[in-house]
């Protein structure tokens, strides 16, 4: 006779992936899939998307309980609600997760914005352990971060205590962010903005005229493209990526003066694929700091931080997140 298995499901909607995971109660993943975020559809066609490939992965064990759900999402939030509102980075724009999703599993569901269910991971079983001041930071198609400060985990009223990517970097290029906010940190160094940003720049540059410059030109220098020309010494590359490097310093320095964390954990696809660009902003950091230096670092939770977080709100919610969100 098959035993039970007691399992969490643990879900990272990302601006482009949706990453599902089915967890045992001793934090391992048993399954997990990865499919495109739905960027049509109505408010629930997220929510029908996770339970679809959650029952699926269920399938797949003979005997799954599962004990509850927890998912960390691109925001902002209404944490009440449990549903994202006016996200910059998807155009569904808004969609509801915890009403459709405790409904569809009939099991308590918890939702939390991607970065800070990626913090909780750190603390609980990440780089985190063992400390009570800790922020991670996503770079990433948006950045983003959570706190805790104290062992307690910021929300704010709407879940949105700590969405640094909106922090006023530059004053001076005017650039307007998704949000509709101008000069913010995320719509100069995030890697939706890096295209827009190296056009504006190359609008005004006077250098050679380069690859990099030429695709710039163009509106297309992705930020793979960007680390690549970099790389091989391309003199236009070379000067936006000096200007990244300054930026993202300036804005982990800003979390590290705000927050006053022990330890400051950067994931996200563009800090996880460029630790050579990574090392020069942590070197730059210094200089704007003025809190004593925390212990700066990649995280060691890889592309699974924010789906690790996810499955660890699903087993041990946050007090500060069952004040707001009650499963009755
Ligand atoms: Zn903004």
């Amino acid at each position: 006779v098959a035993k039970v298995v007691e399992t969490v499901l643990a879900v990272d909607v990302g601006a482009t992936n949706l990453r599902v995971a089915l967890f045992d109660l001793g934090g391992n993943i048993l399954h997990k899939e990865v499919v495109r975020t739905p960027t049509a559809g109505d408010d629930y066609t997220i929510a029908r998307e996770i339970y679809r490939i959650g029952n699926k992965l269920l399938g797949r064990i003979s005997k799954a309980r599962l004990m509850s759900i927890g998912v960390g999402t691109i925001g902002p939030l209404d944490i009440r609600k449990g549903e994202v509102i006016n996200a910059p980075n998807n155009p569904l724009r808004r969609f509801k997760l915890k009403e459709p999703l405790t409904r569809m599993f009939n099991v308590s569901t918890y939702v939390v914005n991607d970065c800070v269910a990626a913090v909780w991971g750190e603390y609980l079983v990440g780089i985190g352990r063992g400390y009570s001041n800790i922020v991670y930071i996503t770079l990433s198609t948006g950045i983003g971060a959570g706190v805790i400060v104290d062992n307690h985990l910021l929300l704010g009223k709407n879940g949105n205590a700590h969405e640094v990517g909106h922090i006023v970097i530059d004053f001076k290029r005017r650039i307007r962010c998704g949000c509709g906010g101008l000069g913010h940190w995320e719509s100069i160094a995030s890697g939706s903005a890096i295209p827009r940003y190296a056009l504006l720049r190359a609008r005004k540059w006077r250098g050679e005229n380069t690859d990099a410059f030429k695709k710039a030109l163009a509106g297309l220098l992705r930020p793979e493209d960007l680390f690549s020309f970099w790389r091989n010494g391309d003199t236009f590359a070379r000067s936006i990526v000096r200007d990244l490097i300054e930026v993202n310093a300036a804005g982990i320095a800003s979390v590290i003066n705000v927050y006053d964390p022990e330890v400051v954990s950067v994931g996200g696809s563009i800090a996880l694929k460029n630790p050579d660009f990574m090392k020069l902003i942590f070197k730059n950091v210094r200089r704007y700091v003025t809190n004593r230096m925390p212990k700066l670092t990649l995280t060691p939770l890889g592309d699974d931080a924010v789906l690790i977080g996810a499955a660890y709100i699903a087993m041990r919610p946050p007090k500060e997140l069952l004040k707001l969100q009650c499963n009755s």
